[in-house]
């Protein structure tokens, strides 16, 4: 099952799509963590993405797309995949449209989770991730066992630095730019399914479990 995650930064993409990688066992893969990984190693690809991230627009296509590739040609990709956030452009969708089909494949589904703007601002001032493995928290809504502490590894959790206030609205415009109409997108090709991100996050992935299935 190949499935892509659509939606504003910070509607649930990452946490919804950790729970469809873990019930239908397929590998979890997000641009945003890969990015994160290559800044955290000091690689050139990390440096480079820095400066886009950090002021909240989009790391290039063509920078973008190469890791993408690199990593869903790997051995645990065979059977699917869930892609958080890829793509974010229409030139991205059309190559994976293009890669995927060179397989005789397809993408199965396009999920859109849907959160208006004034509820993102306010979720994402919650948001805590953990730099070294990549959990994500909210304050008052996910909550870790231990006040800053992250569950899996024990480390100190962070306010991201593209969570402040200011980037999050540049992130959100260049969302409506640049991502939205992907919405429109998969729309054409029949296989957009929309959930009402606003939702509980038990909720939201139950929406999630009728659309892909048992
Ligand atoms: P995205 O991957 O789309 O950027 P995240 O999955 O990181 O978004 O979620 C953004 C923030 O909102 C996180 O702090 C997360 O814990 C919290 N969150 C996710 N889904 C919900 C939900 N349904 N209700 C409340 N908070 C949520
Ligand atoms: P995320 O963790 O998905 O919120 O992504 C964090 C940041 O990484 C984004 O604001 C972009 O700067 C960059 N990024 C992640 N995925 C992509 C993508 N598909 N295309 C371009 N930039 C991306």
């Amino acid at each position: 099952m190949k499935i892509i995650m659509l939606g504003a930064p910070g509607a649930g993409k990452g946490t919804q799509a950790i729970k469809i990688a873990d019930k239908y066992g397929i590998p979890h893969i997000s641009t945003g963590d890969l990015f994160r990984s290559n800044i955290g190693n000091n690689t050139e690809l990390g440096r480079e993405a820095k400066q886009y991230m950090d002021a909240g627009k989009l790391v290039p296509d063509e920078l973008t797309v190469r890791m993408l590739f690199d990593r869903v040609s790997n051995e645990d990709c065979k059977n699917g995949y869930v892609l958080d956030g890829f793509p974010r452009t229409i030139a991205q969708a059309e190559v994976l449209e293009e890669e995927v089909g060179k397989r005789d494949d397809r993408i199965d589904f396009a999920i859109n989770v849907d959160v208006p703007d004034d509820h993102i601002i306010r979720r994402m001032s919650g948001r805590r991730a953990c730099p070294k493995c990549g959990a994500t928290y909210h304050i008052e809504h996910v909550p870790p066992k231990k006040e800053g502490i992250c569950d899996s590894c024990g480390e100190q959790l962070i306010l991201r630095n593209d969570d402040a206030p200011e980037t999050v609205q540049k992130r959100l415009d260049v969302y409506h730019e640049q991502t939205q109409p992907l919405i429109d997108f998969y729309d054409k090709r029949k296989i957009l399914r929309t959930v009402d991100g606003t939702k509980d996050l038990q909720d939201v992935f139950g929406e999630i479990v009728k659309i892909l299935g048992d």
